[in-house]
């Protein structure tokens, strides 16, 4: 079982933060780092300090998501601090950009990776840390949220009902540590053509979740090739389309979180 890494004692690196935020799935490629970076951009469009750390240790996805002009985390060597890289304001840590290529690890020194990059970061004044949760409720997961003082949490989740099952357990997870579920993010839900709408994954997923585990909101995502373009290209959809659907609706999200 994961043990508290700093028996209880908050480390500094994260006392000047108010609000620390995991973004969650139980799945990968469902469109947690996507939610979790329109989230952190869209808080920061909305006056708040805010840095993203990517916990997504085995394909960390900031990297692609995000350009910043410098992408290697520097040093402080006296302080033995990480300084954060950062783009359109908003401060980020990920593994991609610790300049060591894949990881190859256990789970442990997983969580130990986790743990330095995230505590010996110079976050400083942050009103949100927005975390993009390794996919999954295992010994990683748990042992993050035991360290992370979580105000709150989203999971995304795409509409089949496999990916159903999975995100009741991360529920499970969250609540057992007293974490709130703040909301469902349910993914890739539908896209419109011909004047059509369809759902090719099926409906419903999410407000299954909602109701059953008394989650008090629910936000869908179509499918949208800009969605996986601004993916790509590194300028967050909100950023690249602050008036659009998609921005309008993580402002919502915004205001949950
Ligand atoms: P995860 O973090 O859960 O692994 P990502 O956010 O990396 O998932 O998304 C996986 C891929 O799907 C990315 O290429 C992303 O751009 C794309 N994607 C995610 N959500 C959508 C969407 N609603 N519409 C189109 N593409 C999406």
């Amino acid at each position: 079982p994961a043990k508290p890494i700093f028996a209880g004692q908050l480390p500094a690196g994260l006392q000047t933060i108010s609000n620390i935020v995991a973004v969650s799935s139980c799945k990968g490629g469902v469109g947690k780092s996507t939610v979790a970076v329109n989230l952190a951009y869209t808080l920061a469009g909305m006056g708040a300090r805010v840095g993203i750390f990517d916990a997504d240790v085995y394909g960390p996805s900031l990297p692609t998501m995000v350009s910043p002009e410098n992408r290697l985390l520097e040093m402080n060597p006296e302080k033995r601090t990480i300084i954060p890289t950062e783009y359109l304001g908003v401060k980020m840590v990920s593994f991609g950009f610790a300049g060591q290529g894949h990881a190859i690890m256990r789970g442990p020194m997983v969580s130990g990776v986790i743990n330095q990059l995230l505590t010996t970061a110079e976050w400083g004044e942050l009103d949100y840390l927005v975390i993009d949760m390794p996919p999954g409720t295992g010994d990683i997961q748990l042992t993050l949220c035991q360290v992370v003082p979580l105000t709150a949490a989203v999971i995304v989740t795409t509409p089949q009902k496999l990916a159903f099952i999975d995100v009741a357990k991360g529920v499970r997870m969250f609540s057992k540590l007293k974490v709130p579920c703040v909301a469902v993010v349910e993914n890739m839900c539908h896209f419109d053509a011909d004047g059509k709408r369809y759902y090719p994954f099926g409906r419903g997923s999410g407000s299954q979740v909602v109701q059953q585990f008394g989650i008090p909101h629910l936000f869908d995502l179509p499918i949208r090739p800009t969605l996986s373009a601004s993916g790509d290209s590194g300028t967050p959809e909100v950023v690249a389309d602050p008036q659009g659907e998609v921005a309008k609706t993580f402002q919502n999200l915004g205001v949950c979180v």
